[in-house]
């Protein structure tokens, strides 16, 4: 079964939940290696996606992250604004006007997100961001055959591991370069958020 734009619009919805319900921990997290504005930033952002959402809901699964990435842009600000938007308009340009997503779509997309970051913050994997989370979750999702659930919940797994695996890093990019060795024994609050992001992701699809 595919995913229609209701069920993206969905998968949105729920990641705005989380969002919020862990508004405060990315706060923390950024606090110690960066500005502490990371969860106020992305909660500000998604209340603003389910808003638009909620107004008008678009009716394929492109025009809805297309939704995301435009508003991300215009309210989230810092560095992980238009990263994010970024990551949602390539992942929007790669479903195309499909009306439903599969499994080979979504981690089309996935790889599309992760280029987009890449294209715009430079960062490679090892540089403490999230591309340390976003990159194994690629590679996860592009090893696993079957349904999108499937796909999604180890896009997660593996995003979540690879945001544990920022805590001994340094970074090289980002506010937190600034601190340098100081940066490292803590995790990074954008890898957490995009291990977030997929979990919430994941469990929608696993519900439908
Ligand atoms: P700011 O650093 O401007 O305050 P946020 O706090 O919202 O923005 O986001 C910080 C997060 O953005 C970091 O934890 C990191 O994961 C991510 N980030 C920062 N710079 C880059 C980059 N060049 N490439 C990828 N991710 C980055
Ligand atoms: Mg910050």
């Amino acid at each position: 079964m595919g995913c229609t734009a209701s069920d993206v619009a969905a998968a949105i919805r729920a990641a705005a939940l989380v969002v919020q319900e862990h508004r405060d921990e990315l706060v923390r997290l950024d606090q110690a290696i960066g500005d502490a504005d990371h969860g106020e930033n992305l909660r500000r952002g998604f209340t603003a996606v389910v808003s638009k959402l909620d107004a008008d809901e678009p009716d394929t699964p492109a025009k809805v992250l297309k939704l995301v990435a435009t508003t991300l842009i215009s309210t989230v600000g810092g560095a992980a604004g238009p990263l994010y938007g970024t990551a949602f308009l390539r992942a929007a340009a790669a479903l195309g006007d499909a009306a439903e997503l599969d499994s080979d779509s979504v981690a089309r997309a996935l790889q599309a997100a992760l280029d987009g970051v890449v294209a715009r913050g430079k960062a490679a994997v090892g540089d403490k961001t999230m591309v340390d989370a976003l990159t194994p979750a690629v590679a996860a999702a592009a090893s696993v055959t079957g349904s999108v659930s499937a796909l999604l919940s180890a896009a997660a797994d593996a995003a979540a591991e690879g945001a544990e695996s920022t805590v001994p890093m340094v970074a090289r990019k980002g506010r937190a370069s600034y601190l340098g060795e100081r940066s490292a024994g803590h995790l990074d609050p954008g890898s957490r958020s995009t291990a977030l992001l997929l979990r919430a992701f994941a469990d929608t699809a696993a519900k439908s």
